[in-house]
Formats: structure tokens, C-alpha cells, sequence
């Protein structure tokens, strides 16, 4: 589930090639992707996110991929013979340079399961990619003051990315939460944002140290936006209190289940 508004970019389609690979920390991979084409990527910051197609059955089909991603897009998709059609999965631009033309993909690496996950684990330069920008999540109401960021591993590209860019003058709480403490990475957030890292237990379900931490939090509702991302349980479980028990207004939490524990992305 979610409530995050899908932005069509004109871009559309754009193709790029893998340049490079690096672990960052011990289960994300950045994945640097890049080429001519991302010329015309306009890229905002925040949680600026896209449709990644993976050629996991050839490259063939990325030439047949839509320019957009709407009910139209996808129907064009599903026309694509099965046997060279791509697999599309959601991801977050971690950083763009673009002079350089590169733009950074830090993957959670969860195992053997799924297909971008793993690709991203053994993906070697020149590999051919697609992606589709499909705008920012991130949309505080214009009457926000205070702001409160939830975010799992899978959310940690987005929260790093929301606190980089947000005013300088911000205030609120940013709650991220890893299944591994190793899995830190650097945070340039405003001075005025507490950043709270925090470990889920072994064998608990994401959302098992957040979901505690945020009701905990002495947040006036009174001006606040919210902002959950992660496995579905977490952001809709930050969602559910924020909305019902402390009466923020529906339109001040912006929520998206980034993946579901035990079921791959539809
Ligand atoms: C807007 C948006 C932005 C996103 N940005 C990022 C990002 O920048 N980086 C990132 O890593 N993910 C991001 N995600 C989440 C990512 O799309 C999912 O994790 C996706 O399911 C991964 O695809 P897969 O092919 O590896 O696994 P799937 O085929 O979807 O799933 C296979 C199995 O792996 C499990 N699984 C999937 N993801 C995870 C995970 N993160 N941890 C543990 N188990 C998992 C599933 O429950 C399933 O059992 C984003 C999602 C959205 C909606």
C-alpha cells in the first residue's frame, strides 16, 4: 500500500549501461550506472525514485520497454514476449553526478531470493538497464513545521536522500531501521533533525525497533508531516499511528510500502 503520488517524467524511457559496482556496507551495493542517454534525466533529489527493467532475459527487450509507466505503460509492457521481457523493480537515486552522466543505486542485498537484489550482487560493467523516473515521494504539506522521517534498509536511500535535501532550517526526527548495525552509512541532515539509528532484534519483522521508537517520540501533531517507507508492516503500521492515534491529518503522512516480507514486488 500507498499513498505517494507517481509523477510521469518527460525523460521517459531512458537507457543507461552498468559502469561499476561497490559494496558500500555489508549487505548494500551500489550499483553506478550511466551513459549519453542519461542526458536527459532531470533530477530533482529527495527520494527521487524510478522503474529499473533488468534484462535478466536478454537485452532485446529493453528496446521494447513504454516511455511511461501508467495502465497504458504497463499493457505495452505486458505485450513484451515473456521470454525477453525485462523484470521491472522500483529504486532510488542515491546520488547523480551530471556532468559525469553516473547515477548510484544502493541495493539491499537480502539473499538469494528475487531478481534486482541479486542481480546487483554479481552485475558487471557494460550490462545494458532501463529506467523509468517516476518523481519524488517526498511532499510536505505546505504547512508542515516539523517533520518525521521512518525509514527501513530498503528506505535508508530515501531517508539519506530526504535529509540531504531538505532545508537547512528543518526540524523533526529521522528513525531508520537496520537489521544490521554495520549497515550505517554517513548522514548530512540539518542540524535541527535528530537521527535516530536504530537495530531491529535478530528473527523480528521490520518495524519491531521503529514502530516502538516513533510512538514513543514526543511529537506535537500540530504541523507535522510524516514519512514512512520500508517493508509494508512498518510504513502502514507509522501511517496507522500518526493518523489514528494522534490525530495527524491524512494528507500530512506520506506512506509507501517499499516491499513485502515473504513475497516478491507484483
Ligand atoms: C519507491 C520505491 C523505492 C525503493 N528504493 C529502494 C532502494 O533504493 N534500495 C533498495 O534496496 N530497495 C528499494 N526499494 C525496494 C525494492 O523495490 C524491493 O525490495 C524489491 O522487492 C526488490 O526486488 P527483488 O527482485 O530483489 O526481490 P523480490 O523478487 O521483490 O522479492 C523476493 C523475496 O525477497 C524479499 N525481499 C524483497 N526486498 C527485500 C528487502 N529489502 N529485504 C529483505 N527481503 C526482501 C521478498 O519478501 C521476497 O520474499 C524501493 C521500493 C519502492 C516502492
Amino acid at each position: 500500500m500507498s499513498n505517494i503520488t507517481v509523477t510521469h517524467a518527460d525523460s521517459g524511457l531512458v537507457q543507461a549501461e552498468a559502469l561499476r559496482r561497490e559494496r558500500v556496507t555489508p549487505h548494500m551495493i551500489r550499483v553506478t550506472i550511466g551513459g549519453d542517454d542519461l542526458a536527459r534525466f532531470a533530477y530533482r533529489g529527495f527520494d527521487q525514485w524510478f522503474r529499473l527493467a533488468l534484462p535478466v532475459h536478454g537485452e532485446g527487450g529493453l528496446d521494447r520497454m513504454p516511455q511511461r509507466f501508467g495502465v497504458g505503460g504497463y499493457l505495452k509492457y505486458l505485450r513484451v514476449p515473456k521470454g525477453s521481457r525485462p523484470v521491472v523493480r522500483n529504486y532510488t537515486v542515491r546520488a547523480f553526478r551530471a556532468e559525469e552522466r553516473e547515477l548510484d543505486i544502493d541495493f539491499v542485498v537480502h539473499g538469494d531470493d528475487g531478481i534486482a537484489g541479486p542481480w546487483a550482487a554479481r552485475v558487471e560493467p557494460g550490462e545494458r538497464v532501463a529506467f523509468i523516473d517516476q518523481g519524488c515521494g517526498w511532499a510536505p504539506v505546505p504547512e508542515a513545521s516539523r517533520h518525521l522521517i521512518v525509514a527501513d534498509e530498503s528506505g535508508l536511500p530515501a531517508a539519506l536522500g530526504i535529509l540531504r535535501d531538505m532545508p537547512r532550517d528543518s526540524v523533526g526526527d529521522a528513525v531508520i531501521e537496520l537489521f544490521d548495525e554495520r549497515d550505517r552509512q554517513d548522514v548530512d541532515a540539518p542540524d535541527g533533525v535528530a537521527v535516530h539509528w536504530l537495530v531491529r532484534p535478530a528473527g523480528s519483522v521490520p518495524g519491531a525497533a521503529a514502530l516502538p521508537l516513533t510512538r514513543a517520540l514526543e511529537v506535537d501533531p500540530e504541523g507535522l508531516y510524516g514519512f514512512a517507507v520500508g517493508e509494508q508492516a512498518l510504513a502502514s503500521g507509522v501511517r496507522r499511528h500518526l493518523v489514528g492515534e494522534r490525530g495527524v491529518p491524512k494528507k500530512s503522512v506520506t506512506f509507501s510500502g517499499y516491499w513485502r516480507l515473504g513475497r516478491s514486488a507484483p
